[in-house]
């Protein structure tokens, strides 16, 4: 990555797979310790830098007699919670022999999702860096149901990318950066080093199967740099396996691909809205609401609402679709699933007088209003 994009960073989000620190027989602590020696470079040029890291599962299969990968949801929870202390260990001794602190932070998707722990994880983050501590994120493995799931550390850290506000978002992951088709069936396939913005052709070639450790593929590592990327972050993919690469991204060396931030990033607020809270039911709107929502950038009011789908409460977010059922927005409601059932298709006017009270004109303010990208 050229010098002259780094001149906007001042806080990077790193990703770190668990190819990258780990093999079959567990934690390779070598390769933690080199991480951690780039960290610690990072900081005393001034960065502040986040680290997403896998490998609690990689770290305590072993203990459980596991080869490969563990089969069912109960083992990877189990396995999580063996590695998961022996992960931080590492991390925490190598960062030590700096004078450096670390913190270990378990998020799941719904402590996200959730607006006020999304805001408080937010804080406890900055008064970590405030005071020179390294936080160390990961999924909390061991608690999470499946639908709670962020699924893979690629999307964790894209999220995490939004929740601190980074203008770097680096995967080191254990392939060298996207390539123009899959390296390992073509010989002749060539590394992007550029990628200006995220379009259906780039997305096509990236395969999805990932290593025999970790959860995401290039799939998944492309939808975190696309996330990330709207966010207003650079999005660096590079080996993590060759030593010391992060630094060497930081010294200016063309290493792996490199995403430029969107053009016109969304805000935080606005992201959180599109990525992170779940979508709890949906609103199938009449050709003149789609229009205006869509195309003229105005609110949803009741009267375009034909048809509503799920039971939601105020504050939940919902889809909005067309009444072809095509999904062309996401947005935060003011009023639940029961209450839209008695308002929809009614004038401004008639809110008050039907349900007795009013929380505003707007169904689904132009604010808290997301179109899909
Ligand atoms: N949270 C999992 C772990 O620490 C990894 C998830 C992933 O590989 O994306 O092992």
């Amino acid at each position: 990555m050229r010098t002259i994009l780094l001149a906007h960073v001042k806080r990077v989000v790193v990703k770190i797979g668990s190819g990258v620190i780990s093999d079959d027989n567990g934690l390779d602590l070598e390769k933690i310790a080199r991480i951690c020696d780039d960290v610690h470079q990072l900081r005393q040029r001034g960065f502040e830098v986040v680290l997403v890291s896998s490998g609690s599962i990689a770290a305590g299969k072993g203990d459980l007699g596991i080869i490969g990968r563990p089969q069912t949801i109960p083992l990877k929870q189990a396995a999580g919670a063996i590695g998961q202390s022996r992960l931080m260990r590492a991390f925490k001794d190598s960062l030590h022999q700096y004078g450096r602190q670390a913190a270990q932070i378990l998020l799941t998707r719904d402590d996200l999702a959730n607006r006020r722990r999304y805001l408080n994880a937010r804080n406890t983050l900055m008064t970590l860096l405030e005071y020179n501590v390294v936080p160390i994120i990961n999924e909390n493995d061991t608690v999470v149901v499946d639908e709670l799931r962020f699924g893979d550390n690629d999307n964790l850290s894209s999220m995490v990318t939004n929740l601190v506000e980074a203008q770097l978002l680096v995967i080191l992951s254990d392939v060298d950066g996207l390539y123009d088709r899959d390296p390992r069936h073509h010989a002749d396939a060539t590394l992007i080093s550029e990628v200006e913005r995220i379009t259906p052709d780039i997305e096509r070639m990236a395969g999805d199967e990932g290593s025999s450790l970790g959860t995401g593929g290039m799939t998944t590592k492309l939808k975190a740099a696309k996330r990330a990327t709207l966010s207003g972050a650079g999005t660096a993919i590079i080996n993590g396996k060759s030593p010391h690469s992060l630094l060497h991204l930081f010294d200016g060396h063309e290493l792996g691909t490199y995403f430029l931030p969107a053009r016109d990033p969304m805000a935080a607020r606005k992201h959180w809205i599109a990525f992170t809270k779940k979508p709890r039911g949906k609103l199938f709107l009449d050709d003149g609401a789609f229009k205006a929502v869509a195309e003229k950038g105005k609110s949803l009011l009741p009267s375009g609402i034909s048809r509503i789908e799920g039971g939601f409460e105020r504050g939940d977010a919902v889809r909005l679709c067309n009444l072809e059922g095509h999904e062309f927005a996401k947005g935060v409601t003011n009023y639940s699933s029961s209450e839209l059932t008695l308002i929809r298709g009614k004038k401004t006017r008639d809110i008050a007088p039907t349900l007795g009270y009013k929380y505003g004109d707007e169904i689904v303010h132009r604010d808290n209003l997301v179109l899909q990208t």
